[in-house]
């Protein structure tokens, strides 16, 4: 690395900040002493087993960037640092500058680091990528996503009319909670990844740094070798999200929560990965959805909103106040390590094996799959919260820790006790079947518990409700919402209740063993 003893200040653009409107590509900077900086990092890139696609598509965006950066006038001197085998700091301290300005990280790890390592001279400004503020929580739990989202859509006028909600309802949930066409089993929707949205920039970008990251990780690194088919940059971005709204917006709000194999993004937007790298802003893709053609419904348009302008940002300050407590919630005390069969191991499960293919394919499944397939099954076989929160971190295209670590630990896991959640995301097996053509054609039959070929899922499950029943430590928070499932446990004879108790501890094992 060279020393460049002219550079007095150094802007850094972190590798989630593709924003088009960055703050310092604004401001007015010294062409002579101030240098804007961007560095991909080996260390940062090995600090957990992440997806080859995660690692490839977040340098093909910065690459991509940069080019599009440096075809406008840039306000300074530029420097793109690629593979480097030092960390930020390192390569940042190399330019001996008296002052390193960065936009306050999303990822609150990340300014931890920054500000360990290079102390005063560290210049924070504010992080400009989001809607919401810390004001906008109340000042201790429980919080209300509803509650929230209300706030959000009066405070930014989004489907309102004369203050009042469009249509004349907050929520259209009810609407959205319909189970796949069976005709989905043999013609799958196409989703957003049946077209390839990179060009012929991209695919040189892609071929440098598959070349370099074949040479760097480990050859039985968990994930797919090949580029994401996503878009790296705003033009492409627009072009996607604009065939999202006038393709898939009207389907997605009334098969938002169901499940097929043949079709990994059914009709969700595949928008998260953008967003998350700021190549699209949350403001544009709201607009475009409010703005959805007349015959796009407004359930589907309100359904998307929700998980935008409601969940993005509410998950969002809710780690920002709570990031502390995040690191050790443990709240049912479950130590299981991970089960095999989410690193690819083959199961007899057709609902995990299918999603975990997608997530192995793609580095992406949608959210109900995360929700009621991955996440359900790690807290019915008692894993370690952390070990799934890892897993979930390292293989998904869009996971970042200020959106992975409250999604997993508190909405799947439960691990917070319940922040904002009122009860944990638990199923039988009879929830996946209604809502997914998975169990058609799996080796269990999700109508069954003790047989041979019962389920997994319903032992698992009952013997959830049992422990969440007998632990009268749980019981404050759980009575309400869980109270029902409790009686119908209590009804099952004493005989049935042991041996349900008993296969699922031996599930448990054999998931442990990769033997289910
Ligand atoms: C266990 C688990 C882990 C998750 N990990 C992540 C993660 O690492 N990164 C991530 O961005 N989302 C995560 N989510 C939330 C959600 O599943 C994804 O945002 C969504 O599946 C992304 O795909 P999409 O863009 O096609 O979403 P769509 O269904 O098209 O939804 C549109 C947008 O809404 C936002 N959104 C929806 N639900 C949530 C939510 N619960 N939290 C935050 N944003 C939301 C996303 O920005 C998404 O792009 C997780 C959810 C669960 C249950």
């Amino acid at each position: 690395m060279q020393k460049k003893n002219s550079v007095k200040r150094i802007f850094l653009i972190l590798g989630d900040q593709l924003s088009e409107s960055h703050p310092f590509l604004e401001m007015k900077l010294s062409s002579e002493s101030d240098l804007l900086l961007m560095i991909e990092s080996l260390p940062r890139a090995d600090w957990l087993p992440y997806h080859p696609q995660k690692l490839m598509y977040v340098f093909a965006c910065m690459r991509r960037f940069a080019i599009e950066m440096k075809k406008k006038k840039l306000p300074t001197l530029f420097e793109y640092v690629e593979f480097s085998p030092h960390t930020f700091t390192e390569v940042v301290n190399s330019f001996g500058a008296a002052e390193v300005h960065v936009v306050e990280p999303s990822e609150p790890r990340a300014l931890d680091w920054l500000k360990a390592d290079l102390k005063s001279k560290c210049v924070v400004h504010p992080n400009v990528f989001f809607l919401a503020d810390d004001s906008m929580l109340p000042a201790k739990p429980p919080y209300l996503m509803e509650t929230f989202y209300r706030a959000m859509r009066t405070k930014h006028g989004i489907l309102m009319e004369k203050g009042k909600p469009l249509g004349g309802q907050w929520n259209f949930d009810e609407d959205n909670r319909r189970p796949p066409l069976s005709a989905w089993d043999k013609q799958p929707p196409a989703d957003f990844l049946e077209k390839d949205w990179c060009d012929k920039v991209d695919l040189d970008i892609y071929a440098q740094v598959e070349t370099r990251l074949r040479e760097h990780l480990p050859s039985d690194r968990f994930g797919a070798f090949q580029r994401p088919n996503l878009p790296t940059h705003l033009k492409s971005a627009r072009v996607f999200l604009r065939e999202f709204i006038t393709k898939r917006l009207d389907q997605f709000g009334p098969y938002e929560d169901a499940m097929v194999a043949g079709s990994v993004g059914l009709f969700h937007s595949g928008l998260s990965p953008l967003m998350n790298l700021q190549v699209l802003s949350p403001q544009e893709i709201l607009q475009a959805a409010e703005a959805a053609p007349a015959e796009v419904p407004l359930a589907s348009r309100e359904g998307f909103i929700r998980q935008i302008l409601g969940w993005r940002e509410f998950l969002r300050l809710i780690y920002r106040r709570h990031r502390a407590d995040y690191q050790t919630a443990n709240f049912f005390g479950f130590g299981e390590k991970l089960p095999p069969l989410y690193w690819g191991h083959p199961t007899r499960m057709n609902c995990l094996s299918s999603v975990v293919k997608h997530v192995e394919q793609h580095a992406y499944s949608h959210h109900i799959t995360r929700l009621m397939v991955l996440g359900n099954f790690a807290l019915l076989a008692h894993v370690n919260p952390h070990e799934v929160n890892h897993w979930f971190w390292a293989v998904y295209l869009d996971a970042y820790e200020w959106v992975v670590t409250p999604n997993v630990l508190g909405m799947s896991q439960f691990a917070d006790g319940g922040v904002f959640a009122t009860k944990p995301y638990v199923s039988g097996a009879n929830y996946i079947n209604k809502m997914s053509l998975f169990c058609k054609s799996c080796a269990f039959d999700p109508k069954k518990t003790l047989e041979s070929d019962g389920c997994p899922f319903n032992a698992l499950y009952w013997d959830f409700i049992a422990t969440t029943k007998q632990n009268q430590a749980h019981r404050p928070s759980f009575a309400r919402r869980m109270g029902m499932m409790w009686s119908v446990w209590e009804k099952k004879s004493e005989d049935e209740k042991l041996a349900i108790r008993k296969k699922a501890a031996e599930l448990r094992t054999r998931a442990s063993a990769g033997e289910l």
